[in-house]
């Protein structure tokens, strides 16, 4: 984007995912967003921070501010594919909406997502996130861990469908599990993955009881 480069990035790095702008200490994605470098102590402290002040409390809070940073990463996504053009996000293939996003979320440090449609049909997605940055910084947890990420998935779905959609991690690479698998989709379908998981159930199993 040569074009749209703020006055003192250079051009020519542009097949990077980052852009400083020295004059002003500012870090820039490819699509000119601000970001930010943060060491991974940073998240493992705020989500101890979190579970000291608020214990299981924390897992909503995190939810919640995913859902919320989901919208907002949905508006600006919105921005990005179809400017003055009129036409939603929900009007586009949800394929090409969702792998636009997902070279966001890779290139800003979350992990490598991929999404699963074929259960749309029902209003269930499924995300598997490869590299998730939550469960690298919370290694060993007993739990799923990236209520984050499971807020923001939900947030980004509730935003393209048009109604609430709910999320759920049902295996965490937190765990020791080869990667972060999200249900995304109805409360009710949610709510019962959840607690097949919490009575034993693996992936597959809860996968084959979504049909
Ligand atoms: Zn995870």
């Amino acid at each position: 984007m040569p074009s749209s480069h703020p006055r003192g990035i250079s051009p020519h790095a542009s097949d990077e995912p980052f852009q400083s702008d020295l004059a002003t200490g500012k870090l820039l994605c490819q699509d000119g967003q601000r970001s930010v470098a943060l060491v991974m102590g940073l998240l493992q402290s705020f989500h101890s921070v979190l579970n000291e002040n608020f214990g299981e409390s924390s897992k909503d809070l995190l939810y919640r501010s995913g859902f919320e940073w989901g919208l907002q990463e949905m508006l600006a996504l919105n921005s990005r594919l179809q400017p003055g053009k009129g036409i939603g996000l929900g009007q586009m293939e949800p394929q090409y909406v969702f792998d636009s996003w997902g070279k966001c979320l890779r290139a800003c440090g979350h992990g490598t997502a991929s999404f699963d449609f074929t259960r749309l049909d029902r209003g269930i997605a499924l995300v598997e996130l490869q590299q998730s940055a939550i469960a690298s910084a919370l290694e060993g947890a007993g739990q799923p861990a990236c209520h984050l990420y499971a807020g923001l998935f939900a947030g980004a779905f509730s935003f393209y469908d048009r109604v609430e959609r709910h999320a759920v991690e049902i295996q965490c690479a937190a765990l020791g599990q080869p990667a972060c698998t999200f249900i995304v989709g109805p409360g009710s379908d949610v709510d019962a993955a959840e607690a097949a998981r919490q009575k034993g159930a693996g992936t597959a199993e809860i996968l084959s009881r979504l049909g």
